[in-house]
């Protein structure tokens, strides 16, 4: 076991810990003397120092230490002993912070910590992601198949199955080594049950997918929906790091949202929620997938701004548009729209705009709800625009929240992209896991 102090990183703030007293931390003890007094480091407030009650404050805010010393340990700088007491020998190292995961400081010094890998997967309509990770989240290996929707269920799973198995191979480590596997997938789920009720794009009703991976490879699987694997992710390791309460947006074919509340997905007792999508943001608007009317994504989502910039093209006011797609809805994606816009479009700039400013407005009711302290805004779309849909959703949420809530939350793009739901689900799929009394 190591017996240095060490650093974490975490949203900006580096934690120095320095040894010798046996300190507990959240919800477990961190072994050993990891823990005695805490020297803080924030981006705005420089070092200071709070032995004792940095630990507290940190247990409140269930935050949790990693003890996974990365590059071994190193002299500190100077700032960074300012305030610590005691004398202690101090030794600094990198290493890994998470807060508010509850992955907690379980025995890591053991070989079976340090040996064991968990596996994300990404399971969408047209092609699944599966990455296998060591404990602490960096990446061995990864396999990307097409998802063959039209071969059926079972030809399905057996080539999800199969894809982790190469992603394992390739990684190099022994199927023993695989702690758990999570895995994000679309539509209503049987959470408790891990079982996929309803996911037409897949063609899959009432599959046991928890049971299957469960028996294929005898270790635990987790199931969660796809977007809330994202947001989770991205509060893990991406854009809402280190935050209390985060919201995530992701407008597609339709809007996704989730939430990331105290280091938890925001969950019903079986089924996934956040359903942003389908907010009504106007009563007579036009009618959604999901058959009532004016839903958010019927106004708002890429194929909603699709089928506008369409028109605009068959008016004659989108002639950039119509050189790069003319005015097939299918062709028009967001890079195309992106680059529509940086050609002079108005019209297109105003369609987006405009469905930025709905989603904002819409955004402001979630704000009021859960007061989160940051939105993260993902998918396609923001990521061919971003500078545009953070600005327009961050002015739109202001003008449209009561006053005090004003200030109390950032819009931020996502930063993991693709990564997002296959990191997030595999970190889920280890926390609950490893500690399901969080729950
Ligand atoms: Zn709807």
């Amino acid at each position: 076991m190591r017996r240095s102090a060490t650093t974490w990183r975490c949203a900006g703030a580096t934690v120095g810990v320095v040894s010798g007293t046996d300190a507990r931390l959240g919800q477990g003890p961190v072994r050993g003397s990891w823990l005695g007094a805490v020297a803080m480091k924030s981006r705005d407030s420089g070092w200071s120092s709070r032995p004792g009650a940095a630990v507290r404050d940190r247990a409140e805010r269930r935050c949790t230490v990693r003890c996974t010393a990365e590059n071994g340990p190193r002299e500190p700088t100077a700032d960074a002993c300012a305030g610590v007491s005691g004398g202690a020998k101090v030794a600094v190292g990198a290493a890994t912070f998470a807060v508010g995961t509850a992955t907690g400081p379980e025995p890591q010094e053991t070989s079976k910590a340090l040996d064991r890998v968990w596996v994300g997967f990404d399971l969408g309509g047209t092609k699944m992601l599966t990455k296998v990770y060591t404990d602490d989240f960096r990446e061995l290996a990864k396999k990307r198949k097409r998802t063959r929707v039209q071969e059926g269920v079972k030809a399905g799973l057996k080539r999800l199955i199969g894809a982790i198995e190469k992603a394992l191979q390739k990684a190099g480590v022994s199927p023993d080594a695989l702690a758990g596997i999570g895995v994000g997938c679309p539509g209503p789920l049987d959470l408790k049950k891990g079982i996929v009720r309803e996911a037409p794009n897949l063609g899959w009703y009432d599959v046991p997918l928890k049971k299957e991976l469960e028996d294929a490879f005898g270790c635990p699987a987790v199931i969660c929906n796809d977007v809330d694997a994202g947001v989770y992710g991205e509060y893990r390791f991406g854009a809402g790091r280190g935050g209390r309460c985060v919201v995530g947006v992701f407008p597609g074919t339709g809007i996704g949202g989730g939430c990331v509340y105290r280091g938890k997905i925001v969950q019903g007792e079986r089924l996934s929620c956040m359903e942003i999508g389908h907010i009504v943001v106007e009563p007579e608007g036009p009618r959604c997938g999901c058959g009532q009317r004016g839903c958010l994504e019927a106004i708002a989502s890429r194929l909603a701004i699709a089928a506008a910039a369409a028109q605009a093209v068959h008016r004659g006011q989108a002639p950039a548009l119509k050189k790069l797609a003319g005015a097939d809805v299918e062709r028009i994606r967001s890079g195309v729209l992106a680059k529509a816009i940086e050609q002079g479009d108005e019209v297109v700039e105003r369609i987006v705009i405009d469905a930025a400013e709905t989603i904002g407005r819409a955004l402001a009711g979630v704000v009021h709800l859960l007061a989160p302290d940051a939105i993260v805004l993902g998918g396609g779309l923001v990521e061919a625009m971003p500078r545009l849909f953070v600005k327009t959703v961050q002015a739109a949420v202001d003008r449209h929240v009561l006053k005090t809530f004003r200030g109390t939350y950032r819009v931020a793009c996502a930063e993991l992209g693709d990564d997002a739901t296959v990191r997030g689900a595999a970190a889920w799929a280890r926390d609950r896991i490893l500690r399901p009394d969080t729950d």
